[in-house]
């Protein structure tokens, strides 16, 4: 019996094995290694995935169905944490075939082969972006969630609507989680926390949006996990669950802090929020208590000292710390 992981190279999908390996799961992950940011960065994740007996990682692309099907054929796979995606807000505006075909088609692929497996439970990663600019604060699951501000929204909440079908046709168990900003240790480089510890580290000028005067509700990769994985251990139906602190910051505060930890200043140049971007992003958890038993419980300060730790660890290995 083994669980599936996509994505399982990316940020969020390699601690999500980590953490169900040290479980005692036997863990498949599928990625394409692709280059929206530093393959290396997945090959690092990955290698040190590979060390465990029960890990078996398939390099493929989720947009090819033969090749979702043959995971499903060589492996006894019960359960599927589908985490495979485009996830860049901006970037799916560059390319928003891209972000379909691997966003709707490829979960489309899954969909198909899970429920021709006979697979049990199946959690897909969705976000806080499909509420877009909601006046509705914190935003809650029953809001309508229909006016997404960009492409990689749009292909999430397509990819929601899809897999509802797939529950009522077929009964199949379905978790969408609408993650919230998540960040941590080896985070994805076109996020903020790392963009800012990477400014901070070389003296480079980034923009800020708005002058750090946007809110977003951070949280920390641990806590992530953790929901995922209660979701995976509860067939649920059908259910769309937010996976958020429910206590957002300014960016402005959330660099002050990263400065703080740095004993540094980043240089930012203020500039408009893009039309893609909510002003906010603000969880209402209280489903996700309710459903998962999810109880988020680290503080923001004490994630980005964690992280930070992380960070200057990672760039001293890389020789990339300053003497
Ligand atoms: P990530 O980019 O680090 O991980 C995604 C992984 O999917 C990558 O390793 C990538 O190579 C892989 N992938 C992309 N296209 C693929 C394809 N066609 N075939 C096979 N693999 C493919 O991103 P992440 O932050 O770990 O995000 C994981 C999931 O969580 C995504 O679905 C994302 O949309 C969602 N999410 C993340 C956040 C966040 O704050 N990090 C917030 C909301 C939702």
């Amino acid at each position: 019996m083994s669980i599936l992981v996509t994505g399982g190279a990316g940020f969020i999908g390699s601690h999500l094995a980590r953490a169900l390996l040290v479980r005692g799961e036997r863990v498949v992950a599928i990625d394409n290694f692709n280059d929206y940011y530093d393959p290396a960065i997945k090959r690092a994740n990955a290698a040190e995935l590979a060390q465990h007996p029960a890990f078996t990682m398939v390099e493929g692309d989720i947009r090819d169905a033969a090749t979702v099907d043959a995971l499903f054929e060589a492996h006894d796979i019960r359960r599927v944490a589908h985490l495979a995606a485009m996830a860049g807000v901006r970037e799916s505006m560059r390319q928003p075939r891209l972000y379909f075909a691997v966003n709707v088609d490829g979960t489309l692929n899954l969909l198909d082969a899970a429920q021709r497996h006979g697979c049990e439970n199946f959690v897909l990663a969705s976000t806080s972006s499909v509420y877009g600019e909601t006046k509705r604060l914190p935003f809650n699951e029953e809001d309508p969630a229909d006016r997404p501000l960009a492409a990689y929204p749009a292909s999430k909440r397509a990819a929601e609507l899809l897999a509802h079908t797939f529950h009522h046709l077929y009964g199949m168990n379905i978790t969408a989680l609408r993650f919230f900003n998540v960040y941590g240790p080896a985070g994805r480089p076109d996020m903020m926390p790392m963009r800012v510890m990477e400014a901070i580290l070389d003296g480079t000028e980034i923009p800020v949006f708005n002058g750090g005067n946007i809110h977003r509700d951070w949280t920390y990769i641990d806590d992530t996990v953790a929901g995922v994985i209660a979701a995976l251990d509860r067939p649920l139906g059908y259910e769309i669950i937010n996976l958020g602190v429910g206590a957002p910051i300014s960016l402005r505060e959330f660099i002050e802090t990263i400065e703080a930890l740095a004993g540094r200043k980043l240089k930012a140049r203020s500039v408009p929020t893009p039309p893609t971007d909510p002003p906010i992003t603000f969880c209402d958890n209280s489903k996700a208590r309710r459903l998962l038993g999810f109880a988020p419980s680290t503080p923001v300060r004490e994630g980005l000292a964690r992280t930070w730790e992380w960070f200057r660890g990672w760039k001293i290995s890389i020789g990339q710390w300053p003497d």
